[in-house]
């Protein structure tokens, strides 16, 4: 007879993942499914975060947290409701985010004087508090994170891409001059860029939004756009420039060396749940999902193999010992003791994308050594026990460096440079990519590309210069920007 486990294992290992050619968009579903990573929720385009894949997050937020406190800001919390009144202060704030607010009317039992919105994102509340705390230059910077869930009203929601309610941090500050506050915005894109190109081993691009991609109230927006396995552009983070817009509204004002009462400038920038999609459809393989070391939950996993109940404790006494060794070595090591066959095992930590599987069995112990096998490549190599923490140290690096240059490599084959429209609607119709070209900068003109093409502008990188015309419209053109289709 089959111990529990056993059948749910067996479940498990018929699970069947479509490959990436034949249907990415399902592929996606089926690893995420897979590694056990999410779930769908009873309400509509809400997500159940698995602990496998909260623990990817929690390591995210590991790294960021420590990353925004060297910049020297700080954690606040501030409430999931929002009065609506706030919401209506500042114009383009409230267009652009109605369609997709979630409004409370009734509550105790009563129909509530005013609504509560369930915030979308906290500008407004976060500022009702800065116009009480900030009096005087003296209180600035005022350099704020929150780590909290927001939620936007989605139509069509994917796991981690788009959800209903998602998890993110979101950082506010206020400043005293435009120039501090375009340093911060460009300061925290840099964060933002060395976070998804350090530790998500995913090459982006940064660069500045089109009028129309630009966050509802800013006066400019800046990004990170990162190319996922279908070469469709993914946006990884965003950092705005909000000038005094929400100063001027919620009234938060300083009085400057001079004596004389100013509004400040104020920046906010978030990066949310939508990077673990990121690093699935970035990584992933036919087999599962691939989670770079930095950020993986488990780094190596240890599996050993007996036949025989004398084999058993024998190869467990070694395994554990190794298991101490490698944690002790700083590593994220996880031993697999389940009674399951070892087939059974190397598939659901492949599923899951475990960056190193440790296998250890009687032969192997006979000669002091472990078998190592790399997610990414495949590679499996013998290892003397006593050089594994070291080797498994070495091969982590090395799957992480591998991890980012193929990315990249993938990225920067399937970016495209050309003047020609037609030749621009071919790749677009085609298998898409990333395609630099030159463009007027008009709102009319981008929309009806979209229209045709389904791309829109990514970003406008810096450093680029516009020459000639635009590469839809006859127009001249003012920037060089990146096209490509979008999640
Ligand atoms: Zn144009």
């Amino acid at each position: 007879m089959k111990t529990k486990t056993e059948e749910t294992t067996e479940k498990g290992a018929k699970i069947k993942i479509t490959k990436r050619g034949e249907d990415f968009s399902r592929w996606y579903t089926d690893v995420i499914a897979a590694a056990e990573m999410a779930d769908y929720a009873p309400v509509k385009g809400c997500m159940v975060i698995r602990p496998y894949g909260y623990a990817i997050w929690e390591n995210f937020q590991k790294v960021l947290d420590k990353m925004f406190k060297e910049t020297g800001h700080e954690n606040a919390y501030f409430p999931l409701f929002i009065p609506e009144s706030f919401l209506k202060r500042e114009e383009n704030h409230i267009e652009g985010f109605s369609p997709e607010l979630a409004v409370v009317t009734h509550a105790g039992g009563k129909k509530l004087e005013e609504n509560l919105v369930v915030r979308p994102t906290s500008e407004t509340i976060i500022y009702d508090s800065f116009s009480k705390w900030i009096e005087s230059w003296r209180d600035l910077p005022l350099l704020l994170n929150q780590w909290a869930n927001v939620v936007r009203w989605e139509m069509r929601t994917r796991l981690f891409l788009r959800t209903t309610e998602f998890l993110w941090q979101e950082g506010h500050t206020a400043h005293a001059t435009e120039n501090e506050a375009e340093e911060e915005v460009l300061k925290m894109l840099e964060v933002y860029r060395k976070f998804s190109e350090e530790y998500l081993a995913l090459p982006v691009i940064p660069g500045r939004k089109s009028e129309n991609e630009k966050f509802a109230g800013a006066l400019r927006t800046y990004c990170i756009e990162g190319m996922m396995q279908d070469k469709k552009a993914l946006q990884c983070g965003t950092s705005h420039n909000l000038g005094q817009n929400f100063a001027k509204v919620f009234d938060v004002k300083f009085l400057d060396q001079e004596g004389t009462k100013q509004y400040v400038w104020q920046t906010s920038w978030g990066v949310s749940t939508r990077l673990i999609g990121a690093l699935i459809m970035a990584h992933g393989d036919d087999n599962g999902i691939i989670v770079p070391p930095k950020i993986a939950a488990v780094q190596a996993v240890i599996i050993p193999i007996w036949k025989s109940e004398e084999e058993r404790e024998k190869v467990l006494e070694a395994a554990k010992k190794l298991y101490e060794e490698l944690k002790d070595g700083g590593i994220g090591v996880r031993l697999d003791e389940r009674d399951l066959r070892p087939a059974w095992k190397y598939f659901e930590w492949e599923r899951k994308g475990v960056p190193v599987r440790i296998e250890l069995g009687p032969r192997d112990i006979e000669k002091s050594e472990a078998v190592m096998v790399r997610r990414d490549t495949g590679e499996k190599r013998n290892v003397l026990q006593k050089q594994l923490a070291d080797e498994v140290k070495k091969e982590l690096e090395a799957i992480q460096k591998n991890l980012f240059d193929r990315a990249l490599k993938f990225q920067k084959e399937n970016t495209f440079e050309t003047e020609d429209w037609e030749e621009f609607k071919k790749i677009m119709a085609g298998d898409g990519g990333f395609v630099k070209a030159n463009w007027c900068g008009e709102t009319k003109c981008e929309l009806e590309i979209k229209e045709e093409t389904k791309a829109t502008v990514r970003c406008i990188p810096f450093n680029e210069k516009a020459s000639g015309k635009c590469i839809h419209c006859d127009k001249k053109a003012k920037e060089k920007v990146i096209f490509a289709q979008a999640y």
